[in-house]
């Protein structure tokens, strides 16, 4: 009932509508939830790296996919060490095991270990030339050593005979990544490297297509083996024997066709394509640069936490939606109450001290909406 005198009756009411009006409901419904929403991320090793990216995220229609180190587990083997003149297998091994101190790529990586596991010693080796996603050269007791794919050696002058390329096509046609090795400018030997496929690659591709994503092979690897993991994972879409900057133009090209793209990859070569894609995402153990230049790094180095990314940001999104619809509902329904709308026919008026309880629901109603994140991301 109202009894008071109508100065005071419009001070309270003009009071009741600013309390009521404070903004906090809606000024918490966005950071409240990306701040569950990022540390849910972080308690599952998914680093978010801010806001935005959860944003991005929810409109994701297509993955692209690195393959060494990204599909695969990045701890390729040396398969095959093919001598193709005089030279012993184990010089070839040797040669190419030298020339790749200077290089950190797990092909690299694979040459040496299995040159070290031969008992071989490393030769000196002087003027390391690394091609990003195509090679290495240096100089080894002298001679100028050209080590990589097909592209970088023919780019060199270096002839490869076609009977050569038969041998190499059946070990690629295998998905065995073949590194041909020069002395001097002539074609000395391959070595042939198999890495495996990471355990949850093909439930991973397979749940990204169910759930409505395309999914995308992009490698600097020629298209056989290309193909090959192309294949086991059911990807239709490969991009082959992409060079570094490349593989951000195709990313470009695929979002000037109305995509939303993410790009998952571990390598320095990879860098431009995962600045260029709308949400960059790395494995653990990819490199620095990788890794520094990814919106999204998976700690587990699981590729399953691809798409847990992507449903933590849907429900991200989804949480702060519902907040601002609340937070406006309460708004709308409130500042009425408090103005007075109730006053003409029914004489209730909404007292400051309720105006401030009103308010303060409102937000705790938005920050608990908020924190119920945690067990509805926990049971999806
Ligand atoms: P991906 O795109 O699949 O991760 P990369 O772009 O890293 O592969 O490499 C592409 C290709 O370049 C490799 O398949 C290999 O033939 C060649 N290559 C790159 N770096 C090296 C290296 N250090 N030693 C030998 N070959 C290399
Ligand atoms: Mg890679």
């Amino acid at each position: 009932m109202v009894t008071t005198s109508p100065l005071l009756l419009s001070l309270k009411l003009a009071i009741a509508v600013l309390v009521i009006a404070c903004p906090c409901a809606l000024g918490l419904a966005t950071p409240t939830a990306i701040l569950v929403g990022t540390s849910i991320g972080a308690e599952a090793g998914i680093l978010i790296k801010g806001g935005d990216v959860l944003e991005r995220s929810q409109y994701l229609d297509t993955v692209v996919f690195d393959k060494t180190g990204t599909l695969t587990i990045g701890q390729p083997e040396v398969r095959e060490c093919i001598s193709l003149t005089g030279i012993t297998s184990d010089r070839l091994l040797q040669i190419a095991a030298s020339i790749e101190s200077g290089s950190n790529h797990p092909l690299a990586i694979a040459i040496i270990t299995a040159a070290e596991s031969q008992g071989l010693t490393l030769l000196e080796t002087t003027d390391f030339n690394t091609i990003l996603g195509q090679g290495m050269s240096g100089k080894v007791q002298g001679e100028t050593v050209c080590l990589g794919n097909y592209s970088w050696l023919t780019s060199q002058g270096i002839v490869i005979e076609p009977h050569y390329e038969v041998t190499a096509q059946s070990l690629a046609q295998s998905g065995k990544t073949v590194v041909y090795l020069a002395l001097s400018g002539e074609l000395q030997g391959l070595i042939a490297i198999a890495d495996s496929l990471r355990p949850d690659a093909v439930q991973t591709i397979k749940q990204l297509q169910d759930s409505g994503l395309d999914t995308v092979l992009l490698t600097g690897d020629r298209s056989e083996v290309a193909q090959a993991i192309a294949k086991e994972v059911q990807i239709t879409q490969v991009f082959s024997e992409v060079k570094p900057e490349d593989k951000a133009q195709i990313i470009k090209s695929l979002q000037q066709e109305n995509k939303t793209v993410a790009m998952v990859g571990d390598g320095i070569n990879d860098a431009p394509a995962l600045a260029q894609a709308d949400v960059g995402i790395s494995l653990q153990g990819s490199t620095d640069v990788a890794i520094a230049t990814a919106d999204i790094v998976l700690m587990q180095n699981q590729l399953q936490d691809v798409i847990k990314s992507i449903e933590l940001s849907r429900a991200t999104v989804d949480k702060i939606k519902q907040n601002l619809f609340w937070a406006l509902a309460y708004n709308a329904l409130a500042i009425p109450i408090a103005a007075g709308i109730l006053l003409p026919k029914f004489g209730l008026v909404l007292s400051p001290v309720w105006a401030a309880v009103a308010m303060a629901s409102s937000s705790l109603i938005v920050v608990t909406n908020s924190l119920l994140l945690n067990s509805q991301v926990a049971k999806a």
